[in-house]
């Protein structure tokens, strides 16, 4: 929802370009471009799948684009800045700006509903809608096996190969997995 407000607000600051040699893509174009770059840790989802990519603005000739990165403590954060800058100049624009933002701080809310399903699929555990629970700074909602749908589950690590994950395993199949933090 928090991307559609940024769309939004892009597409209003578009500008037309008739006379540059080369016309500057259009932000719905760069929308399109980085729906390809993939989440450095996870390859079954891109950056806009995640809700990271906040605004895209193209102002003449320059293209800036705001993220907000999973979580602060994620290593990735250079990796995203990078593949995020690639993407636009590979659309032939050569003033790439890429900034990324806290505030507000990302949420797994943002993260689109059909990469929740790619998610599970690939064996993450999706984060319940951080919403949903009043509880959740207390309490985490609860989390269920990828594998069997088992709800038995047993958490072995607060933090996982990354501090963006957990690790769990399950009780019925004896599948560990791995989990997102709601935050
Ligand atoms: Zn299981």
């Amino acid at each position: 929802m928090g991307a559609e407000g940024g769309r939004q607000k892009a597409e209003g600051q578009r500008q037309e370009q008739p006379s540059a040699i080369r016309h500057p893509p259009s932000a719905d174009e760069v929308w399109a471009a980085l729906a390809h770059v993939p989440d450095p840790e996870i390859p079954v989802v891109s950056v806009t799948d995640m809700g990271m990519v906040r605004d895209v603005t193209v102002d003449g000739g320059r293209v800036s684009v705001t993220f907000t990165p999973t979580f602060s403590g994620c290593p990735a954060l250079h990796v995203i800045r990078d593949s995020i800058g690639e993407a636009v100049r590979a659309l032939g624009v050569e003033d790439v700006e890429v900034r990324s933002t806290l505030t507000p701080p990302w949420t797994t809310d943002w993260i689109q509903p059909d990469a929740r399903e790619r998610l599970r699929r690939y064996g993450i555990a999706p984060p319940a809608p951080a919403g949903d629970s009043p509880l959740i700074t207390l309490d985490p909602e609860p989390t269920r096996c990828p594998r069997c749908g088992s709800l038995n589950v047993r958490m072995t690590a607060s933090f996982g190969p990354t501090l963006c994950k957990r690790l769990y395993v399950c009780e019925s199949c004896r599948e560990p997995f791995e989990g997102f933090k709601s935050v």
